[in-house]
């Protein structure tokens, strides 16, 4: 009987697609790290990351918040030595862990990436009115009045639409993405 994939095994699947080399190969030169300039702001450096997934401590890269601070800048992924697709690798994470339903607390990025994918799948269109309340409240008072005046302005010369725009052939478009993500709970 085959065996239960482990963690490292799950993420290495969830990485298939993408050009770079398996994480398991990382030297720990610690190249990615000093090159990410989301570093400060992670609690584990992507180098440490790496090393947690491969030592299969999931809980401990479930409650992380690196791979929400990354900024896609790609850096990391051009200059690893073992040509391994760091910045594949956050993204990767991210969706596992919206999958499961496991991400850090009192982060804004699950909160947005479920915000997005549920307003995409309702209406087939992105709609910033939306998007934007969900770390509209984290501003401070002031911020929140400038930020809503600012949206109120777009709204009155039609840069923003009022009510959420909607796709032709909203079943379909439904149908093909329930094909590649796992969408339940979104209707
Ligand atoms: S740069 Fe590449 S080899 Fe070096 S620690 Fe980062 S992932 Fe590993
Ligand atoms: S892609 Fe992400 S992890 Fe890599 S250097 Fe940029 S911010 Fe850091």
């Amino acid at each position: 009987m085959a065996s239960k994939p482990t963690f490292s095994d799950e993420i290495a699947n969830l990485l298939h697609a993408s050009h770079g080399n398996p994480i398991k190969i990382c030297m720990q030169c610690g190249t990615c790290a000093g090159t990410c300039p989301s570093a400060p702001f992670m609690d584990h450096t992507p180098r440490r990351l790496i090393a947690m997934i491969n030592a299969n401590m999931k809980e401990e890269v479930l409650a992380s918040n690196t791979y929400w601070y990354c900024a896609s800048c790609y850096h990391c992924t051009v200059r690893c030595p073992c040509e391994i697709d760091i910045a594949g690798l956050m993204y990767a994470l991210k969706r596992y862990s919206m999958w499961k339903g496991q991400f850090k607390e009192g982060l804004i990025g699950p909160v947005f990436s479920e915000t997005f994918v549920k307003t995409i799948f309702r209406s087939g269109r992105s709609y910033e009115p939306i998007l934007a309340t969900t770390y509209l409240f984290t501003f401070g008072l002031q911020d929140f009045i400038t930020e809503a005046q600012t949206a109120t302005t777009m709204m009155l010369k039609g840069r923003l639409p009022l009510l959420p725009p909607r796709i032709k052939r909203l079943k379909n478009f439904r149908r093909m993405i329930g094909r590649v993500i796992p969408v339940g709970g979104l209707e």
